[in-house]
């Protein structure tokens, strides 16, 4: 039974000497066996040498309650070298003052939750619990440079606080991981990114999926050589419905008449019936509004094209209606797209759509694990948080080593 108990508490040939329960969690007494042998020299006859101050320190958790570790330090002398050793439980180094174990149960923690309910949990300062997270955990990935075979990447944004954004990297393929949170959104910061990449590996990258920003696009063709850049559809929807909602809030304060936002904004197949004659009211009143409508709806219609003839065709069309339409928006918003038609058009020459949707389920976790917490100050410290949230449990403890 003990030697079941040594083994789930990670305590190897040590001795559990008692159990008390304390006010705050669990408290378990351990006493070091004899050592074998001399790890200076390997002579078998070791001496006792006194004993040191009672130490206490984490060891994890048990049964949601923290579990402290104490033991008395023993010292032995090797009879034949003079040397003297105290060991110490559970893998504990000497200027170490909590257990790996307590570590690795922390970062799992820390995965899902907040650096509060962990330190509460495990019975260690918070401080404690960013300083381990500051240490260990990386900003950014660098194993999928081994993975073999064509590589596709995805850049976007998001928000660290307000209006402040970080780029966000993932790789679409062969599989599926976030790669990077970048310190911020300056191109200085991706162009180290991909600098840092071996340049082998870069020539691999067949794909990578932007939001609309020029600039990024053009950091992309200057490191991967042969990498088709394709614009996410995800952000060319969303930049259709800030245009309409715009002009939308411009005919509503011109005609002092509220125009309802979501049959505009929202997909014609999503449409509840109430909203279908909403947006038949708004097309007779605001034939402007009607024809932006169905440029963002014919945008759409794009995507769902199969064949390169066909998007070219639909792209073309799509192109001339845009430049006709009776609002100015109409004449920008074409420009837009024409600067973009190597970036959309490209999604037609790949094996599959790629597009930034992966991104944008990871974006929603991040905002997810921000809300278990009471805000970051530290920007380094929050890329490091969240990028923890994203690894796999079988990379934890590796961390650790
Ligand atoms: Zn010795």
């Amino acid at each position: 039974m003990d030697q079941y108990i040594t083994t789930l508490l990670t305590l190897d040939g040590w001795e559990v000497m008692g159990l008390e329960e304390t006010a705050t969690g669990w408290l378990v007494t351990v006493d070091a066996p004899h050592p074998a042998h001399c790890p200076h020299c390997g002579h078998p006859t070791l001496h006792r040498h006194g004993t040191l101050a009672p130490r206490q320190v984490p060891h994890g958790a048990v049964g949601l309650r923290p579990l402290m570790l104490t033991w008395v330090p023993r010292r032995w002398r090797c009879a034949a070298c003079r040397q003297t050793v105290c060991p110490r439980p559970a893998g504990l180094r000497p200027w170490q003052r909590w257990t790996p174990a307590a570590q690795e149960a922390a970062l799992i923690l820390l995965r899902e939750a907040s650096f509060r309910h962990t330190a509460r949990l495990l019975g260690v300062t918070d401080g404690r619990l960013r300083r381990l997270v500051d240490r260990v955990v990386p900003t950014a990935d660098t194993t999928w440079w081994d993975q073999p075979g064509d590589l596709v990447l995805s850049l976007d944004e998001h928000s660290f606080r307000g209006p402040d954004l970080l780029i966000t990297i993932a790789l679409h393929a062969p599989d599926r991981r976030l790669l990077a949170l970048l310190p911020d959104d300056r191109l200085h910061s991706l162009e180290a990114w991909f600098a840092a990449i071996p340049e082998a590996v870069r020539a691999r990258i067949r794909a990578v999926t932007v939001d609309l920003k020029r600039a990024y696009a053009r950091v992309v063709r200057r490191w991967c050589p042969n990498a088709q850049v394709l614009a996410d559809p995800f952000h060319l929807i969303q930049d259709a419905n800030r245009r309409l909602d715009e002009i939308r809030r411009l005919e509503q304060a011109e005609s002092r008449t509220a125009i309802p936002r979501w049959p505009l904004v929202k997909g014609h197949e999503h449409l509840t019936p109430h909203q279908h004659a909403q947006l038949a009211e708004i097309q007779r009143r605001w034939p402007t509004l009607g024809q932006l409508y169905h440029l963002k709806e014919d945008l759409r219609a794009l995507f769902r094209a199969q064949t390169p003839a066909e998007v070219r065709q639909a792209w073309e069309r799509w192109v001339i209606n845009a430049e006709a339409c009776d609002h100015a928006e109409g004449m920008a918003w074409a420009r837009t797209i024409r600067r973009w038609r190597r970036e959309i058009l490209g999604h037609w020459s790949q094996p599959q759509r790629w597009t930034n949707g992966l991104i944008e389920g990871y974006h929603t976790k991040i905002k997810q694990l921000k809300r278990l917490s009471y805000g970051f100050r530290n920007r380094d410290r929050y890329r490091r948080k969240m990028f923890l949230g994203f690894l796999p449990l079988t990379a934890i403890p590796q961390l650790l080593t």
